[in-house]
């Protein structure tokens, strides 16, 4: 085998692990097992969403895309869910960290940007004089809204710390 051979076949065997994606789901479930019912649906929640935020993925199940838009809460696709996978009574805040990244954000690098400010009904980003914001986890509903107007793709969501996490 020629050297540049073995070397190619040798990359392709190493796998290389695959980043996990955090995925935000409409706010109304309990437990993320149930969404194993939505192969019996034909994706009714996504058509009811009026932000056209939520998306069907391929494996059938509702998840929010925040480059679209964001949550306004308003219980629709609790209301329409055929399998009881959202309900109301299960409501609350989005289940993901929404964190301002200072390394991509403008305002970390001392350039003037409030676009993400405006956009959150909440108040829940806090800037420090006129630069570096944060979002502040107790306010923060994350309901996306912020996200598609920062110009540098600094705001991500990241999976939720939950109480018991080690840290
Ligand atoms: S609560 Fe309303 S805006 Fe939010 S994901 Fe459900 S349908 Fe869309
Ligand atoms: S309406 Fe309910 S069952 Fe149907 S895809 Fe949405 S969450 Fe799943
Ligand atoms: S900071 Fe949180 S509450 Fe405010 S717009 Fe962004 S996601 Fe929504």
């Amino acid at each position: 085998m020629e050297r540049r051979d073995f070397f190619k076949n040798l990359t392709q065997s190493i796998q290389m692990p695959k980043k996990k994606e955090v995925v935000a789901r409409p706010a109304y479930f309990s437990n993320t097992e149930d969404f194993a019912k939505c192969m019996e649906c034909a994706g009714l929640c996504a058509d009811k969403c009026e932000t056209h935020i939520i998306k069907i993925a391929e494996d059938k199940t509702p998840y929010l895309d925040f480059s679209i838009s964001g949550c306004t809460f308003c219980d629709e696709c609790a209301n329409v869910c055929p399998e009881g996978v959202l309900q109301l009574e299960y409501k609350s805040d989005i289940d993901v960290e929404v964190y301002i990244d200072p390394k991509k954000c403008m305002s970390w690098s001392k350039n003037i940007c409030f676009s993400c400010k405006d956009p959150c009904l909440d108040n829940a980003i806090e800037f420090s004089g006129m630069f570096y914001p944060e979002i502040v986890t107790d306010r923060c509903t994350a309901c996306g809204f912020c996200i598609k107007y920062c110009p540098t793709e600094a705001i991500i969501i990241k999976e939720k710390v939950k109480e018991n996490d080690d840290v």
